[in-house]
């Protein structure tokens, strides 16, 4: 496994459900603020407006992309509501922070969230000091993941060459564009089986201590 890694100059990480499992229960606050936002941007009721949050994601890739595009909303006010989230109960993640720094390269996050969003929750698992860079949906131009040109912007900003590249994500549709690109593609969480999915681990540390072992 480290030999097929062996070429990688840059290592970029997802946040949300990748860095942390999903039962740290952190997006889950973000889906709550947000179906909130939805219902009082375009005065619905919930059932409303998680349909209609679904359908966005479905054909836009993220409610805010959505939103942004059929109802020409503002995207930093929505980006700072949905991302107040409370992250008393996380706990410092030593290990995975061993193992991260011990990777030979660049180390970025870039999510699909804020760049604020990203400090704040690597700040509770007290990595926020181990990355050369944070990327947040804003540095993409508000596209999101899976678009090819939101991981293009983000790239060319930091310098990836993406054939020299490795990346974490927990959402199947974020790695199929990367891995076309020439990227490593790690698919963590449940397991699924797609030909541009390299590898799997459903747990992030113990996939990153065999690699720096
Ligand atoms: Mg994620």
């Amino acid at each position: 496994m480290q030999h097929d890694f062996s070429h990688v100059t840059t290592w970029v990480f997802d946040l949300d459900n990748t860095l942390y499992p999903p039962s740290d229960a952190l997006f889950d606050q973000i889906d709550v603020l947000m179906t909130q936002y939805v219902m009082q941007a375009l005065n619905l009721d919930e059932p409303a407006a998680d349909k209609i949050r679904a359908t966005y994601w479905k054909e836009y890739g993220t409610t805010l992309a959505g939103l942004m595009e059929r109802h020409d909303l503002d995207p930093d006010p929505f980006l700072d509501a949905v991302h107040k989230i409370d992250v008393s109960h996380i706990k410092k993640n030593t290990e995975l922070r061993d193992n991260i720094t011990k990777l030979n390269g660049r180390k970025i996050i870039y999510t699909n969230g804020s760049k604020g969003h990203a400090e704040n929750v690597t700040r509770a698992l007290g990595i926020d000091d181990i990355f050369d860079g944070m990327y947040g949906v804003e540095h993409a131009g508000y596209q999101p993941k899976p678009r090819r040109a939101a991981f293009e912007r983000v790239f060319a900003l930091d310098g990836v060459d993406p054939t020299k590249a490795a990346l974490f994500e927990d959402d199947v549709r974020n790695l199929e564009i990367p891995h076309a690109m020439g990227l490593k593609t790690i698919l963590v969480g449940p397991k699924e089986d797609h030909p541009f999915i390299h590898y799997h681990t459903d747990d992030l540390t113990d996939f990153l201590s065999r690699l720096v072992a």
